[in-house]
């Protein structure tokens, strides 16, 4: 499982992190998640609350927000969100477009509780 793999390296970024905010607690993450990542959200979750029992993150939650498809236009420099996955310019028709974003997975900030 894919999932599994991304939530182990998350759980490892998040635990030397961990390391560096003592005493204070760890507990949430926020993840931004691209629609064209391929990521499971529910998977992720999933992954990361079976492998962080035990550990001292075990209270720790993720918060996943997704990020919608953005592209440029290449031909009238355009920017837009793709949406149902056309990918062609709606000003000007092209297909010569550009992903700018929506395939990432970011953590984006780390709660601590003090
Ligand atoms: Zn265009």
């Amino acid at each position: 499982m894919h999932e599994l793999s991304i939530a182990q390296s998350i759980l490892g970024i998040v635990q030397k992190e961990a390391e560096k905010q003592k005493p204070a607690r760890i507990v949430a993450v926020g993840l931004r998640i691209g629609a064209l990542s391929g990521i499971l959200a529910d998977a992720l979750e999933f992954g990361f609350d079976a492998i962080k029992k035990g550990t001292p993150l075990e209270d720790c939650r993720l918060h996943m927000e997704e990020v919608p498809v953005s592209a440029r236009c290449e031909e009238c420099g355009h920017d837009f969100e793709v949406k149902e996955l056309m990918f062609a310019c709606p000003q000007c028709a092209s297909a010569s477009i550009r992903v700018t974003r929506g395939q990432e997975l970011d953590i984006a900030y780390i709660e601590v509780d003090d």
